[in-house]
């Protein structure tokens, strides 16, 4: 593949504010997309978002559309940038499926979009001379005999594993930025992001935090996959928008990829009792399998963004469950059934 950093284009459809930049955002109607485009709107930027809607909805986006300063176009990321779209200063890269029901229920198309989605970006980030920001994922650790586990750490991932679609997927998107744009002499930022939750998760996502909160509040039976001691570090999606903001907008070289997480360690029994206390809910907390290759512990050391960005997360779990909880006890009854990819 041939990358050239070529002379930026001049914005054609968007008009420019003095200080809003034009950016784009893959994945902007996801979970933690629609968290960013809001907070990059907030800013005074001018947003596009280009989704496939696979596991995002356009109805987390509808409330933004009113800013004029949202553009939502349906695509899919193996393929080019659609033509006719302004110059780009900055494109965040998030699109991809997060949920392990998900991005394994076609594990192909799940590699190729984390590999087609990374070399687009690449492309069209270079014909503007754009920043990059690419949402990676502690996923990249595997199942690690490091604990917690800092950016030097390389991983233990099986890469013929049921999550290997998407922690390999991930791994070789690292390398194509890394490699792609010291080639082209692009900005790269890069967050490893730790399990996020909040607000505009799906009721059907399948993650930890949105299945128990769902089935607390539907009365349904609570699934603790094994035993429940396996280990999961929560952050809260206000915290990791925050780190992503500043890593997006550091003057230096962040030397490689960035963990972004809440470092405060959470076994998944102690989550669904935390849960059920925070519901008031009568549901049972029940156990089911195991599934092949969960990680047994995952805990950030988040040092390098504590020195490089100041940043670290404010949101204590109760805290963050709460408004999570909220948000879900005001829309799972209405909530149409999720297509899924
Ligand atoms: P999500 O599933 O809610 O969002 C993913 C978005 O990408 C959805 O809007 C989906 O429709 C879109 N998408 C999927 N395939 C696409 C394709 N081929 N073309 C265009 N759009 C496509 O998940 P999320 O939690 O918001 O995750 C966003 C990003 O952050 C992902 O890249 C994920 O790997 C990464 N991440 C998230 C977490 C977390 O805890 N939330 C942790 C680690 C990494
Ligand atoms: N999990 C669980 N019940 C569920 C969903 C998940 O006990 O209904 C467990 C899962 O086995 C894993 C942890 O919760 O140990 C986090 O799972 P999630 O899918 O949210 O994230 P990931 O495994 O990708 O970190």
């Amino acid at each position: 593949m041939k990358i050239q950093h070529r002379p930026a284009r001049p914005a054609r459809s968007l008009p420019r504010s003095s200080s809003g930049k034009v950016v784009a955002v893959t994945g902007g109607a996801g979970f933690l997309g629609t968290h960013l485009c809001e907070a990059l709107l907030a800013r005074g930027h001018h947003v596009v978002s280009l989704d496939n809607y696979a596991t995002g909805s356009r109805e987390n986006l509808r409330p933004l559309v009113a800013t004029n300063r949202l553009t939502l176009i349906e695509h899919d990321v193996v393929e080019p940038f659609p033509a006719g779209l302004p110059r780009f200063d900055e494109i965040w890269n998030l699109a991809c499926p997060a949920s392990p029901p998900h991005y394994q229920r076609d594990p192909v198309r799940t590699l190729f979009i984390c590999a087609d989605g990374a070399r687009r970006v690449l492309e069209r980030a270079a014909e503007d001379g754009a920043r990059i920001f690419h949402a990676s994922t502690s996923e990249v650790y595997g199942d690690p005999d490091i604990h917690p586990q800092p950016e030097t750490y390389a991983g233990h991932v099986n890469p013929v594993g049921p999550r290997a679609c998407y922690d390999e997927g991930k791994r070789f998107a690292e390398a194509v930025f890394t490699d792609g744009c010291a080639r082209a002499g692009l900005e790269l930022r890069m967050a490893r992001i730790f399990n996020t939750y909040g607000p505009f998760m799906h009721p059907d996502d399948g993650r930890v935090v949105s299945n128990f909160v769902v089935q607390a509040l539907r009365g349904e039976d609570i699934t603790v996959y094994g035993d429940g001691s396996q280990t999961r570090s929560f952050c809260y999606a206000d915290d990791l928008i925050a780190g992503f903001l500043a890593l997006m907008a550091l003057d230096g070289d962040p030397s490689g990829p960035v963990n972004l997480g809440n470092p405060v360690e959470t076994r998944m029994d102690e989550l669904a009792e935390l849960v059920v206390d925070l519901t008031g809910s009568r549901s049972r907390i029940v156990r089911r399998p195991l599934p092949v290759d969960d990680p047994r512990r995952r805990r950030p050391d988040i040092a390098k963004a504590r020195a490089l960005l100041n940043w670290e997360p404010k949101v204590s779990l109760r805290a963050g469950l709460t408004r999570t909880i909220d948000y879900f006890a005001g829309r799972i009854a209405a909530e149409p059934p999720m297509r899924l990819l």
